[in-house]
């Protein structure tokens, strides 16, 4: 059994007074079937953890420094994320690749840092518009596998957003069937490079204009097992029927 997930990414949005979208949340999804994740800004992280402490929310970063710490102003690490009590951290999201050059070597760096600190890496990858619509999706998400997942992951470790860049943040997505397809392809190579027992355990996001009108399709699939919400994570009315869809089904 895999756990599922709704992951909330706020990205760089929210000042204290979003928490309270955290208490809306951590009052309705006492029955959620799901492990239910928000990652706020970093500035929000103790506070966020406080708040949900006594709920079944857990708290991720949306970034750390490959260095347990040292000269890099304006970073922050994997065991200063563990240490706020945080339980996941975002590494390789498109935006930190598109701004700031992260590389798939980069981003294992990363999910090996967060690994090391006790957190679990919510590994993203995905193709470009160019890369869909000149038939490289499975070779470029490959590749990110390939070059990306660390040696040894486990379910304990990690886990991996599929999020195809053309569809975050622009509410287009993918048909049924596109994202049957790259989950079913990440799976069966998460199985051949860790074998099955070990790949069948490692939960699977879909991510890209999830909202609650496209969620309960989305999770049909037998190789989602969740999802990575932008824009309908910042409040708790929208993503709590994400939460919902997944936990039924
Ligand atoms: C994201 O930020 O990872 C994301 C999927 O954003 P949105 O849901 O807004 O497309």
């Amino acid at each position: 059994m895999r756990t599922k997930i709704a992951a909330g990414n706020w990205k760089m949005n929210g000042l204290s007074h979003s928490l309270d979208q955290l208490s809306e949340l951590a009052k309705s999804q006492t029955s959620a079937e799901c492990a239910v994740v928000i990652c706020p800004p970093s500035p929000l992280l103790f506070s966020a953890v406080e708040m949900t402490h006594s709920s079944s929310i857990d708290i991720g970063a949306q970034d750390c420094h490959t260095a347990q710490s040292g000269a890099h102003t304006g970073d922050i690490s994997a065991p200063m994320v563990k240490d706020t009590g945080a339980k996941y951290v975002i590494v390789g999201h498109s935006e930190r690749r598109e701004n700031y050059g992260e590389t798939d070597k980069d981003v294992c760096a990363k999910a090996i840092a967060a690994r090391d600190a006790g957190l679990i890496a919510i590994l993203c990858i995905g193709e470009s518009l160019s890369d869909r619509e000149t038939g490289k999706t499975l070779d470029i998400i490959g590749a990110q596998l390939a070059a990306s997942v660390p040696e040894g992951a486990t379910a304990d470790t990690l886990v991996i957003a599929y999020e195809p860049i053309w569809a975050i943040g622009t509410g287009k997505v993918p048909t049924l069937a596109q994202i049957v397809e790259v989950h079913d392809f990440i799976r069966a190579e998460l199985n051949t490079c860790f074998g099955a027992e070990i790949g069948n355990g490692i939960s699977l996001l879909y991510g890209g204009s999830v909202k609650a009108s496209n969620a309960a399709e989305i999770f049909t699939a037998e190789n989602v097992d969740g999802a990575l919400v932008g824009g309908a994570s910042l409040k708790a009315v929208d993503f709590l029927p994400i939460v919902d869809a997944l936990s039924a089904s």
